[in-house]
């Protein structure tokens, strides 16, 4: 376990028991430990304390800033072993899974330490001669960083990495099911020597997100999570005018054509949707194959959704773990009778697993539906579980018309051996993401998020520090001219 304690301004106030929540493991329901329900004063302490410390954090250089980055980065690398192991315990994601996050979280640190000192503005030539103008990139001030359950470290990464390179301080609320590896940051950051106050962190649901989010000090909100609460934090951001970035949900197309190679794209669609147990915004949730190659794939796709070894997430041997919650399982299980109710033919999965020694944890069967009605809520809803809807198509156009015919665009996958193809359907998608013959691969430099409701803005790659920065313009007049008050000069 770990210190559970919140951090603000370099304090950790002890988790008062009254008020305090519950953290359990989703393996076996085990309670973890408890996290403060955090206090609209100590959100508003933790604002505070992040106002303060901007004042001194935002003149620092960028080489000192990326110095204290690097270090983190050290930190998460020795202690991924123990941040992978607690992250598993807190979320029931696989130890391998976790494993990589929490290096890929290092190395997300590490890119953004390399722009820390390469943030500048330019000069920009004006139509009048005597004058100098330039601009200068900004720090916005205090950032609020929220994120989900599914991969806390990772999307921390995302959010926390550009943030301290551009100079601004940050108050971090991760999701109240799966905080402990963000509460372990409380204790790197300080080890790494970042000044009280760059990093705060404080726990709860949805009041300390909403206490945190209407305070009219911030300089920035990014969120990540779902629709809903996304659409919420937009409204509570604009009484103050606070800029948002919003990661959310999505119901991404993973295509195969006909001249694709099959061999590749099975393991592609797979992992596409069952890694995770399919609890990622970029799952491959809907799976379009052209009708050609169609029924052998999907039969092969579900009869290796038949044969995913389900169980302990440390364990090596374990393909899928549990969902994060009952109430999660709960939610997928309405999800998959909705879709039965619709018409889509069930291949394989659709209940709870018939293990004893998975009765404890929220296990849900891998599960792969054909014939799902493009419209039908399984096509157009984001389960956020192990479901696959898979689709049939004829041609491009119909496969660009069901892949786009959602209001998500988070991802999207093109398998396909011809090239101009593969070129011609990126361009086509409405997607933040389009992945060429793989699935799911992540780079700290390639930009990503999201169009439509699964949000707006980038994380990661050199677009994502922009999310932290405002332009400021200054233009010196460079004439000895004494101005007419009443003539505008352009
Ligand atoms: P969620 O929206 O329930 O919660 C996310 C965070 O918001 C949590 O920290 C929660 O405590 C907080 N919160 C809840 N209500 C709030 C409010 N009114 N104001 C402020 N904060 C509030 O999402 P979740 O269930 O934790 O995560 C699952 C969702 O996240 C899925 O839809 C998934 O697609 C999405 N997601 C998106 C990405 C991405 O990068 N696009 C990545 C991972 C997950």
């Amino acid at each position: 376990m770990t210190d559970t304690r919140m951090l603000i301004g370099g304090g950790r106030p002890a988790v008062d028991p009254a008020t305090s929540m519950a953290v359990t493991s989703p393996v076996d329901g085990r309670e973890l430990g408890r996290i403060a329900d955090a206090t609209a004063d100590q959100v508003h302490d933790a604002v505070t304390a992040a106002t303060d410390a901007f004042r001194a954090w935002r003149r620092t250089s960028g080489a000192e800033r990326a110095r204290l980055m690097h270090l983190l980065a050290d930190l998460l690398e020795r202690d991924a072993e123990e941040l992978a192991l607690l992250e598993t315990s807190d979320n029931g994601k696989l130890l391998r899974e976790t494993r990589t996050q929490a290096r890929f979280a290092a190395r997300n640190y590490r890119f953004f330490a390399g722009l820390a000192d390469k943030i500048h503005g330019r000069t920009v030539p004006l139509d009048a001669w005597d004058t100098f103008d330039y601009t200068v990139r900004e720090p916005v001030g205090v950032a609020a960083l929220i994120t989900a359950w599914n991969s806390p470290m990772q999307l921390l990464a995302n959010k926390l990495a550009p943030a301290l390179a551009a100079g601004c301080t940050v108050v971090v609320k991760p999701s109240e099911l799966a905080p402990l590896t963000t509460l372990r940051m409380a204790e790197l950051v300080t080890e790494a020597g970042f000044p009280d106050g760059v990093v705060n962190i404080v726990t709860g649901g949805a009041e300390a997100g909403v206490a945190l989010t209407t305070d009219p000090r911030l300089g920035r909100i990014s969120f990540t999570g779902s629709v809903e609460t996304g659409q919420a934090i937009q409204r509570a951001a604009t009484a103050a005018l606070v800029p948002v970035t919003l990661e959310l949900g999505g119901k991404s197309a993973n295509i195969v054509f006909d001249d694709a190679d099959l061999e590749r794209a099975l393991p592609g669609a797979v992992a596409g949707i069952f890694a995770a147990g399919g609890q990622t915004c970029i799952a491959g949730s809907r799976l379009l194959v052209h009708e050609r190659v169609h029924d052998r794939l999907v039969e092969q796709v579900a009869e290796t959704a038949r044969r995913i070894v389900l169980g302990d997430p440390t364990d090596d041997a374990t393909q899928m773990g549990p969902v994060a919650s009952q109430a999660q399982r709960m939610r997928i299980l309405d999800r998959i009778g909705r879709a039965r109710t619709d018409g889509a033919q069930l291949l394989t999965g659709g209940g709870i697993p018939d293990d004893a020694d998975l009765a404890r944890g929220s296990f849900v069967e891998p599960t792969v539906f054909a014939h799902v009605d493009p419209a039908s809520d399984l096509a157009q809803q984001e389960v956020f579980g192990p479901v696959l809807a898979t689709h049939r198509f004829a041609d491009e156009e119909e496969a660009l018309a069901i892949a786009n015919g959602t209001e998500y665009g988070l991802a999207s996958g093109i398998w396909t051996s011809d090239v101009s193809r593969a070129h011609r359907v990126a361009r086509e998608l409405a997607a933040g993401t389009v992945w060429v013959n793989t699935y799911r691969y992540s780079a700290a430099q390639a930009p990503f998020g999201g169009v439509k409701k699964s949000g707006y803005g980038r994380e990661r790659g050199v677009e994502a520090i922009d999310e932290y920065l405002h332009t400021k313009n200054v233009l010196i007049d460079l004439s000895d001219e004494v101005r007419d008050p009443f003539a505008i000069k352009a």
